[in-house]
């Protein structure tokens, strides 16, 4: 099945990008998933085509018409899920891109100047996502992110079906770190238990290393997944003979 990607943008020379290389690129060559740019202004209805107008209660900027891009949004309207790229949309996370990539493909709607009329979400079933907590200048790059992800998750595209399985985010934990030869470099060592052969400790040194990376670099996570655990009794008695 392929995974079906339309972008409205005012941009659409932006698509496939960078995403036209590497992974990704290979797996758009063999239709595991497809890229169509569609741009907004091709639904302008005045003669100047004009996408944007200045902002209601004044202020800067501009603000992108929701009657000219609810046309475009309904042009390529197929059951699949609309999203809409802006700051304030909910952040982005591994488990939303799992479980987009296991579906039919996305509408992804970039945004440019300040941002879409408010009513286009009200008026349409748009999920609004944020790629982090700083501002792009337009949504491309985000939508850009947003797929790169998925792209990777689609059957057939990552090299090893399970390199995925302990990645960052997936189980909740940020991964353990890595290391490969040289055995020393610059007076570094690899830790010993990696050069051991014993597969239970490395996995044992695995997990401990990401509970430990996680709990300094991203309290958030550690918290999230301790009150996953706590509620779990045997996963609280797991956690206490660890340390
Ligand atoms: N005035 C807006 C920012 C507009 S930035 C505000 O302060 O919230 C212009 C466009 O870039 C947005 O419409 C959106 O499509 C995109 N963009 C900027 N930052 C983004 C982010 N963190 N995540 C997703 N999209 C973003």
């Amino acid at each position: 099945m392929t995974f079906a990607a339309t972008i409205l943008t005012l941009y659409p020379e932006m698509f496939p990008g960078p995403l036209g290389t590497s992974l990704a690129g290979r797996a758009l060559g063999e239709g595991r998933w497809s890229c169509s740019p569609v741009q907004i202004r091709d639904f302008a209805t005045d003669k100047h085509k004009s996408v944007d107008d200045t902002p209601a209660g004044g202020g800067a900027g501009m603000v992108l018409r929701a009657d000219v891009v609810a046309s475009a949004i309904d042009s390529v309207a197929d059951g699949r899920p609309a999203l809409a790229m802006t700051p304030r949309g909910k952040p982005l996370t591994q488990e939303r891109v799992r479980e987009l990539a296991q579906g039919p493909g996305v509408t992804i709607l970039c945004g440019r100047f300040e941002g879409f009329d408010e009513r286009l979400f009200e008026a349409r079933d748009i999920e609004e996502v944020s790629i982090g907590d700083y501002i792009l200048s337009g949504g491309e790059m985000g939508a850009l992110v947003l797929l790169d992800a998925c792209i990777r998750l689609l059957p057939g595209v990552m090299g090893a079906a399970s390199s995925g399985d302990d990645e960052s985010f997936e189980t909740g934990l940020l991964e353990y770190p890595h290391y490969t030869r040289p055995q020393i470099w610059e007076g570094r060592t690899i830790p010993q238990v990696l050069r051991s052969g014993d597969h239970a400790k490395i996995a044992a040194w695995r997990k401990r290393r990401a509970e430990i990376d996680t709990r300094s670099r991203r309290p958030d996570l550690w918290e999230r997944h301790e009150g996953v655990r706590v509620q779990s009794p045997s996963g609280a008695q797991r956690h206490e003979d660890e340390t």
